[in-house]
C-alpha cells in the first residue's frame, strides 16, 4: 500500500528552507499542498520522538537516520524519509527498506553550484585571495607572497564523473587544463564533450597538479586520500573536496601539510562537520584538535558545507522533494526513490 503524505516535519530547518519551501507548495493545487512544521533540531536518536504525528521526514545531510532511528519513525507511523539532498550516506538503507519505509532523494539540484564552488576554492588557494581580502583590508596592499601559477596546461584530476564531476570538468576545460579522470563507471560526456581521459588512480596521483573529488562516501571510498595516496602526489599538489569529508582522511593530511607535501588544501565538507556545520559557534571553543589544526594553515581554506548554496539549487532542491512526494500520493512510482 503506497503511503499517503500530508503533515512532513523539517529538521536542521535553516530560514532559507522555509522561504523556499513553503513557496513552492504555495504554489500547488490546494489538493497537493503539504503541512510543515519546522524544527531546528537535528534528526538523530535522541530527536527521533519529534516525528510523532507525522506522514514524512524531510531531512538534510547532516541529519541522521540510524537503523534505531528508523525503528522510532517506524513505530510512530512515520512512512517517507524525504531527503532534501543527493548523498544517502546518512540513512540505513537496508533498516528502511527491512521496516518499509520509503526513501526519496534530490539526485541533482545543481550540480554547476558546487563544481562553481570547487573551482572557486581552487582559485582562491591559488592566488590566496583569502590571504589577499585581509591583506588590503588592513592598507596592506603589498603583494609579496600572493603569487600562483597559471591553471592553463595543467593537469586536473577529477575522481568522480558524475554529475558534478563533468561540470568541474567542463569549468576546467574552459581553463585550458589537461584534464584526467577515474571513475569505474566511464562517462561517455567526459570522453566525447570534455575530451577528458581516463586513467588509473595511481596515474591521477602521480600526474595532477590539482585533485578534485566529487565521488558518493561508501566503504570503498572512505579514506582514499590517506597517507599512502598523499604520499604517491606531486610536491605541491592542491586538492578540493567538496564531495563528502570522509573521502579524506583528516590526521593523516595535516601531516602532509606539515611536511609541505600538500601545497593547497580546500574543504567544504569534513569529517566531524555535524558538531559545527551550519551552526554559529563564533562564541564557543573549538574542542576538535583536527579542525582547530587546519584552520591554522595558511594553504588550507574551509567553508561549512556552501558549494550547493545558490538560488537555483533552493528552488531544485523545494521543487524535487515535495515532487517527490507528491508522486508518492499519486500511489505511482518515485523516479527518486532510494532503493
Ligand atoms: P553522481 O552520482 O552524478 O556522480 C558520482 C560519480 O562517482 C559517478 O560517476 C560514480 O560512478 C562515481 N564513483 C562511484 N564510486 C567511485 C569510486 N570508487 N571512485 C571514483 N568514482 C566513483 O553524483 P554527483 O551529483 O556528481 O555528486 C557527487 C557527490 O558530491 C555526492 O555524492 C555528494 O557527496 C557531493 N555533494 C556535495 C554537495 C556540497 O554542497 N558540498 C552538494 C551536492 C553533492
Amino acid at each position: 500500500m503506497q503511503p499517503s503524505v500530508k503533515n512532513i516535519v523539517f529538521f536542521s530547518t535553516k530560514n532559507y528552507d522555509i522561504k523556499f519551501f513553503s513557496a513552492y507548495n504555495a504554489s500547488l493545487p490546494p489538493e497537493s499542498q503539504f503541512s510543515f512544521t519546522f524544527l531546528d533540531e537535528r534528526l538523530d536518536e535522541t530527536t527521533a520522538k519529534m516525528t510523532a504525528g507525522f506522514d514524512a521526514v524531510c531531512i538534510f545531510v547532516n541529519d541522521s537516520c540510524t537503523a534505531p532511528v528508523i525503528e522510532t519513525l517506524h513505530s510512530l507511523k512515520v512512512n517517507v524519509i524525504a531527503l532534501r539532498c543527493a548523498g544517502f550516506n546518512n540513512v540505513d538503507l537496508k533498516k528502511s527498506k527491512e521496516l518499509g519505509l520509503k526513501v526519496v532523494r534530490v539526485p541533482a539540484y545543481s550540480p554547476y553550484a558546487v563544481a562553481e564552488h570547487a573551482m572557486a576554492l581552487f582559485l582562491a588557494l591559488n592566488r590566496k585571495t583569502h590571504k589577499a581580502y585581509n591583506r588590503v583590508k588592513e592598507g596592506n596592499f603589498d603583494i609579496n607572497g600572493l603569487y600562483g601559477f597559471n591553471f592553463y596546461k595543467k593537469t586536473v584530476g577529477i575522481i568522480g564523473t558524475g554529475k558534478i564531476g563533468c561540470c568541474f570538468a567542463n569549468i576546467c576545460k574552459g581553463f585550458g587544463m589537461n584534464i584526467i579522470g577515474y571513475d569505474p563507471y566511464p562517462n561517455k560526456f567526459f570522453i566525447d564533450e570534455i575530451q577528458g581521459k581516463y586513467v588509473s588512480l595511481d596515474e591521477i596521483w602521480a600526474q595532477a597538479d590539482l585533485i578534485s573529488l566529487h565521488v558518493p562516501l561508501m566503504p570503498e571510498t572512505k579514506y582514499m586520500i590517506n597517507g599512502a595516496s598523499l604520499d604517491k602526489m606531486k610536491n605541491g599538489v592542491y586538492i578540493v573536496n567538496t564531495s563528502r569529508g570522509a573521502l579524506l582522511n583528516t590526521k593523516e593530511a595535516i601531516e602532509r601539510l606539515k611536511n609541505k607535501k600538500i601545497g593547497g588544501l580546500a574543504i567544504d565538507v569534513y569529517e566531524q562537520e555535524e558538531k559545527f556545520f551550519f551552526k554559529d559557534l563564533s562564541q564557543e571553543i573549538n574542542t576538535d584538535d583536527d579542525l582547530a589544526r587546519l584552520l591554522t594553515f595558511h594553504n588550507v581554506i574551509v567553508t561549512g558545507h556552501q558549494a550547493f548554496f545558490t538560488k537555483e539549487a533552493l528552488t531544485a532542491i523545494s521543487e524535487v522533494t515535495l515532487n517527490n512526494l507528491v508522486e508518492i500520493n499519486r500511489g505511482g512510482e518515485c523516479k527518486n526513490e532510494v532503493k
